[in-house]
């Protein structure tokens, strides 16, 4: 067993709440309003004194909270403590120690498939000029790392991709409410392509995409769009990978001056999307499945949930699922099938399309080589303008944000320190020590300092 392994499994030792799964009565606090603790005080002696408050006034939620981290995409349930306006952690600091370690293992994964690339320079390297940190958010009582280089990979990073994914999610949430107060519609239109047993993905990709643009910026496609008052949109392409190979498929957030049912809008838009794939060298999409355009409400579901999926998967596997996520797959390759943070119905579904570790690894690379550089989410052209939003981040400047809230400077790390932790794989270890005994932080480098002169 090697240290990632064993980092990992002490981790595990308590299991989460019940389920592991959102109740479904929870309310979402945006964790902006999840108003602040005074941030007067460095928590150096009990972190877990700090709680976030629900709101500045002091009200009191009738049930459990989730509140995501703005760093890391990562969800957190917190509960009434029985004091105004403060909340306690509904499973403790472990569970999301134990999705970090998990985490960082997948990109120890990741490193071994892809040495030397951006994705393993990620978190090894300081940003030249900067001191390299260990900081603690006074709001969301959890350490990060500031300074350490970012690859900014959507599609290959497990530690950039979460927080990437949860700042752009957060920005489309509130374009969703901009629109709506502009008196727009808001829909989410699904569109797919036929399974090709056995296709390449990366040639499904480009076909994908050039049917899109083949369809909507066509004459009729752009006739279309004029019918069902569209003003803008907002796409972002998924995948998954099911019996039938590789599935990409494209989620389409539709910005609308409309009065027409989804239904209507379906009906207009599939000759589009048919005359696309045709001239785009796919097969014909089914008239029942090729588009499906769902109201406002699964809109706004839908941007809920976006990008937590591969965070859910593991409490909220829905039975019967027979495709797994490129997640999915870098998480079994780096944990293993019978690891206790896999999912007894994932591991199922593993078994059942015949993937094992190594399989698991030589298919996330696959789907990785297929679409870095591409883009996960898109705005059309002038919809950002349309709903007064600032010109869009890379993914790259939202990798190297810092958290905007209150954060306690735990410790300065030297370029020796650095090494170390890289080379005996604690930087997660160090993360959890910052959270539950940072005056323990001394003792535990000069450890490692140690134990890497002997070795
Ligand atoms: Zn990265």
């Amino acid at each position: 067993m090697n240290k990632a392994d064993t980092a990992i499994t002490q981790a595990h030792h308590t299991p989460p709440g019940p389920s592991g799964a959102a109740p479904k009565t929870c309310r979402r606090a945006r964790a902006q309003a999840a108003g602040g603790v005074s941030s007067g005080a460095l928590p150096l002696v009990d972190t877990q004194e700090l709680r976030p408050s629900y709101s500045p006034n002091g009200s009191q939620p009738s049930g459990p909270v989730e509140v995501i981290d703005p760093e890391t995409g990562e969800v957190r349930y917190f509960e009434p403590s029985g004091k105004p306006g403060i909340l306690t952690p509904k499973y403790g600091q472990i569970d999301h120690q134990n999705t970090r370690a998990e985490r960082w293992a997948m990109k120890w994964a990741l490193d071994a498939l892809l040495p030397g690339s951006r994705q393993f320079k990620c978190h090894r390297y300081r940003i030249p000029g900067k001191d390299l940190e260990v900081k603690l958010s006074l709001e969301h009582q959890k350490a990060f790392f500031a300074g350490f280089e970012c690859c900014g990979s959507v599609w290959g990073c497990p530690l950039c991709a979460p927080k990437i994914t949860e700042r752009r999610r957060v920005e489309v949430e509130a374009a969703i409410g901009t629109a709506k107060a502009l008196g727009f519609k808001v829909m989410l239109a699904t569109f797919t392509v036929p399974h090709g047993m056995g296709s390449d993905v990366e040639v499904i990709r480009k076909q994908m995409m050039q049917a899109w643009r083949r369809g909507t910026d066509s004459r009729a496609g752009k006739q279309m769009r004029k019918m069902v008052g569209l003003r803008g949109y907002i796409r972002v392409i998924e995948v998954t990978y099911g019996e039938n190979g590789f599935h990409p498929h494209m989620h389409v957030l539709l910005v609308l001056d409309t009065s027409w049912s989804p239904e209507i809008i379906r009906r207009l838009w599939y000759p589009i999307w048919l005359d696309g794939c045709r001239k785009s060298g796919l097969e014909d999409p089914s008239e029942a499945h090729g588009v499906r355009v769902d109201d406002g409400e699964r809109a706004a579901q839908y941007v809920t949930k976006w990008g937590l999926d591969s965070e859910l998967t593991k409490g909220h596997l829905k039975k019967g699922r027979k495709s797994v996520n490129p997640w999915d797959l870098l998480r079994v390759h780096a944990l293993g099938l019978d690891h206790n943070a896999i999912a007894p119905e994932l591991r199922e579904v593993f078994t059942a399309l015949g993937i094992d570790e190594k399989r698991a690894g030589a298919l996330f690379l696959t789907f990785f080589r297929a679409f870095k550089g591409s883009r996960q989410l898109y705005w059309s052209n002038g919809l950002r303008a349309l709903l007064g939003l600032k010109k869009e981040k890379s993914d790259q400047e939202v990798a190297e944000e810092e958290m905007d809230t209150a954060a306690a400077l735990l410790a300065t790390l030297t370029d020796e320190q650095r090494f170390d932790l890289v080379r005996t794989r604690q930087l997660p270890a160090l993360l959890s020590l910052a959270e539950d005994s940072p005056g323990l932080i001394p003792e535990f480098l000069a450890s490692l300092q140690k134990k890497n002169r002997t070795q």
